[in-house]
């Protein structure tokens, strides 16, 4: 080791030594292979820790590369498995409406009723579908690659392209994201300026189908519940309570309940998976509705919402007010997120499905044509 260094170093001496004595050999050629070799790799080695923007977030990042990678690695996998979740729960909700709810209120409504529940379940439910499928299909919308004439913000420092207003990188799509709301497990997409409308839509018509179905279902859960009850002989201590309530629900339990067969077992699971089921994901989900709605009223997104906070926060100590330039007033917001202009598209394009595109194209965020008290609120 030591007889080696010791060769690298007089060999280091004459290169220099010949470097210095042969300026005019040198002249008019390109270095030689050694020195070649020594400024590339001094090069390298610097490149290892050299950077005039290194600071500590860039070195804590760095550090923390691998942990995001895996996360992002194990979301993008776990997206997958998510959306077959959606799709499988979703669809013995719908066969259990089908094999055990619809039945009963057939058998026991009124004609008028009946009518009603099959008009708003099918309705409810191809709404479901049709944004779902359209929320997980369509693109939220990409920055644009070539186009260079487009106002941009800054530059995406992971895809090296320009950043128009609104957008974001997303680092599980591993791309950047026009007016991106947040990358959404249960799509396995991010939610963007074009598939926004697809998923507010779902989670409205979703959560309206849970709370139909909990309510719908109300009653026959009871029993199932405390038909569930007594043949799984845990009734013993509110055995009273048990009966008294069978004689309440006498369209039931005319008399003392009979011994269920597995069908009827299975019958009673159904209904209480059912509204057990439904009555959480109404609870959760339509939280969450309610919060997107009040974002999309104040004209923020989710990743906005932090942004414009701080920012408001910061311009408050020095004495100014926040002014949220993508705020057009709380109708005009709504509009411009379901891309309607005119009353009447309010049924035929929100109440009913439709594939139209939203307002503007995610580049630019000027005023709508149809803006008339803007800035009024902010
Ligand atoms: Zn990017
Ligand atoms: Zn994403």
């Amino acid at each position: 080791m030591h007889s080696w260094r010791c060769y690298f170093s007089r060999l280091m001496r004459l290169s220099v030594r010949w470097v210095r004595l042969c300026p005019r050999q040198r002249q008019g050629r390109r270095p030689g292979p050694l020195r070649q070799l020594l400024s590339y790799g001094k090069v390298i080695f610097n490149s290892l820790y050299f950077n005039v923007l290194t600071n500590w977030d860039t070195v804590l990042d760095s550090i923390f590369e691998p942990v995001y990678w895996l996360v992002d690695n194990l979301t993008r996998w776990f997206g997958v498995v998510f959306v077959c979740l959606v799709i499988v729960l979703t669809t013995s909700v719908v066969l259990i409406v089908y094999l055990c709810v619809l039945p009963r209120i057939v058998r026991t409504y009124p004609t008028h009723w009946i009518l009603w529940h099959l008009c708003y379940g099918h309705w409810n439910l191809v709404n479901i579908v049709f944004h779902y499928y359209k929320a997980i299909t369509t693109s939220p919308g990409r920055s644009p690659q070539e186009k260079a004439d487009i106002p941009t913000v800054t530059i995406c420092k992971k895809c090296i392209v320009p950043k128009p207003a609104r957008t974001h990188h997303c680092s599980i799509c591993n791309t950047c994201v026009l007016k991106m709301d947040h990358h959404c497990p249960w799509l396995n997409n991010c939610v963007g300026h074009f598939n926004h409308r697809y998923f507010f839509s779902f989670c409205l018509y979703m959560t309206m189908g849970c709370i139909y179905c909990s309510i719908s279902a109300k009653d026959m859960f009871i029993e199932a519940y405390y038909a569930i009850e007594y043949w799984a002989g845990t009734h013993s201590k509110n055995c009273h309570l048990l009966f008294s309530f069978m004689l309440l629900h006498k369209s039931y339990y005319q008399t003392p309940p009979p011994n269920f067969t597995s069908e009827e077992k299975m019958f009673h699971k159904s209904l209480l998976y059912l509204w057990v089921l439904t009555s959480s994901v109404a609870v959760a989900l339509g939280s969450l509705t309610i919060w997107h709605a009040v974002l999309i009223t104040r004209g923020e997104t989710s990743v906005e919402r932090h942004i414009n906070r701080k920012e408001r926060k910061r311009l408050k100590q020095i004495g100014k007010v926040f002014r949220n330039p993508y705020h057009h007033g709380r109708i005009n917001n709504w509009k411009m997120l379901f891309g309607v202009e005119k009353t009447s598209q309010w049924i035929t394009q929100v109440l009913l499905p439709s594939s139209h595109p939203p307002h503007g194209d995610g580049l630019t965020w000027g005023c709508p044509p149809y803006r008339q008290d803007a800035m009024d609120t902010i």
